[in-house]
């Protein structure tokens, strides 16, 4: 599965979260940010929560995860900034935490960078 479709599929699983790949929600739900959400979208992980509240996460080694998450991008970021660096997950990490763009518009960002 690429990596734009993993975000968008894990997005519709949970409400986002930021500073961390699962993390509370300001409702008290469990939320994922943007690499949360395309693990746990593309099967690399599975979360649970127990009766009284604890989280489980499971990982599926077996599924393939994102190479392109450790590649380097050579255009200007998105959101303009200029002191982040040009590896990907970096950058999609920077979007959620920092600008607290929706994932699916990071999604879009990633699908641009998967068209290159
Ligand atoms: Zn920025």
């Amino acid at each position: 599965m690429e990596l734009s479709e993993a975000i968008r599929k894990g997005s519709k699983l949970r409400p986002q979260s930021f500073g961390a790949h699962y993390g509370k929600t300001p409702d008290g739900s469990l939320g994922t940010c943007v690499l949360g959400a395309a693990h746990e979208g593309a099967g690399c992980i599975t979360i649970t929560t127990t009766a009284d509240g604890m989280v489980q996460i499971e990982a599926h080694p077996e599924v393939p995860a994102f190479p392109l998450l450790d590649e380097y991008t050579d255009g200007p970021l998105p959101c303009g900034c200029d002191d982040v660096g040009t590896q990907i997950g970096a950058i999609l990490v920077h979007l959620n935490d920092e600008h607290h763009w929706p994932r699916e518009r990071i999604a879009s960002w990633a699908r641009h960078i998967e068209r290159k």
